[in-house]
């Protein structure tokens, strides 16, 4: 073990934090927890992790589920597509595998969802495989040690990460190494303040030796991401609200939303609103007032959500664009998973009818 090793190791030993996952050797629970904290904070990831795996305590209870139930469970965590894609690799797991993941990074890659870095963390941690993990916490601390200067999100930028990490692996406890340098992104090495005056392995830092700390990771600019209106309907008939389905596959697919969509160049809200309502479930509509509007950022875009009353002129609903609808009584609205914009008119429905 090099000097280095010895005091991170010893640092983790002593600070990391007792979160649930560390304490159990079951991949299944490993997998769901390194799934969930791949775009989403500790802190929110929590009260999921315990909800999800009360629901579905086994690969099997989670194949066997309906993957509405397993979207209901996973609302408001956001990217469905990782929901989705548990659902459907535990099928796979289910059928192919006797409903055991598989013991090696190769072969976990081969399963939906499973990227590099979660078979690289299954792996290590579960199997003791010698497979470092990339995470943005660990890019970000191994640029660090190295100072490198090449952007950390470029093919030749992770090539020398992937080798750095390597490098630095301690192989006879891979799992426990990856933890300590993930949580040492976590806790020490934060992206705009590093807290090098508590670091264990500051010595070894050439980023800090060089004082070039906040230079480093150096990142790819990005585009501003650009700004949708969205539209969408609030209709009611006989004291029912109409929902309508997303399909299964795309962003957000398989969450149920008020019908309506995206504003195309040179329409008014309710010219979209009408041709939405047209396009997807065939009917033609009065729009009346404006009922609320939410703003939601998505990772590369951002949204206004522009909600009107509205009312069926001609028509019946049909399933046109959208894979199911349902008339349903305000207080079944709970049952059903919606995207996060939504919930906020949710919420303000239901403040409101508080109110009356
Ligand atoms: S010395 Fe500072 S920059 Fe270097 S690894 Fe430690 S916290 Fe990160």
């Amino acid at each position: 073990m090099t000097h280095h090793q010895k005091k991170l190791l010893g640092w983790y030993n002593e600070h990391h934090r007792n979160l649930p996952w560390r304490q159990t050797d079951d991949p299944y629970r490993i997998w769901i927890s390194e799934v969930m904290l791949q775009q989403t904070q500790v802190e929110t990831v929590l009260p999921y992790y315990h909800r999800f795996l009360s629901t579905f305590p086994t690969i099997t209870s989670l194949a066997e589920a309906d993957l509405s139930q397993v979207l209901k469970t996973w609302e408001g965590l956001g990217y469905y597509a990782r929901a989705r894609n548990l659902h459907k690799a535990a099928k796979i797991i289910e059928s192919d595998h006797d409903g055991e993941l598989p013991h090696n990074a190769a072969s976990l890659r081969q399963i939906p969802g499973i990227g590099e870095y979660t078979a690289a963390a299954i792996a290590s941690i579960v199997h003791g495989e010698p497979a470092p993990v990339l995470d943005g916490n660990v890019r970000r601390v191994l640029a660090r040690w190295m100072a490198l200067r090449e952007e950390m999100d470029s093919p030749s930028g992770l090539k020398d990460l992937r080798r750095v990490a390597q490098k630095y692996l301690y192989r006879s406890d891979p799992g426990t190494w990856n933890q300590a340098v993930m949580e040492l992104g976590a806790l020490v090495c934060l992206p705009r303040n590093p807290r090098c005056d508590a670091c264990p392995v500051a010595n070894y830092c050439a980023a800090y030796k060089k004082e070039v700390t906040t230079e480093i990771p150096v990142r790819r600019k990005r585009n501003p991401r650009p700004h949708y209106q969205v539209t969408a309907a609030l209709i009611v008939e006989g004291g029912k609200l109409l929902i309508t389905k997303r399909p299964e596959k795309g962003l957000l697919g398989g969450l149920w939303e008020f019908p309506g969509g995206k504003q195309e160049p040179g329409e008014t809200l309710e010219e979209c609103l009408k041709r939405e309502l047209r396009e997807e479930l065939g009917i033609e509509t009065e729009i009346g007032e404006e009922f609320c509007a939410v703003d939601h950022a998505y990772t590369h875009f951002r949204i206004t959500l522009h909600v009107f009353h509205a009312s069926i002129k001609s028509g019946q609903p049909k399933e046109i664009q959208v894979a199911d609808l349902r008339w349903i009584e305000l207080g079944e609205l709970p049952q059903y998973a919606f995207p996060r914009a939504d919930r906020h008119v949710i919420q303000k429905l239901v403040t409101m009818l508080g109110r009356k």
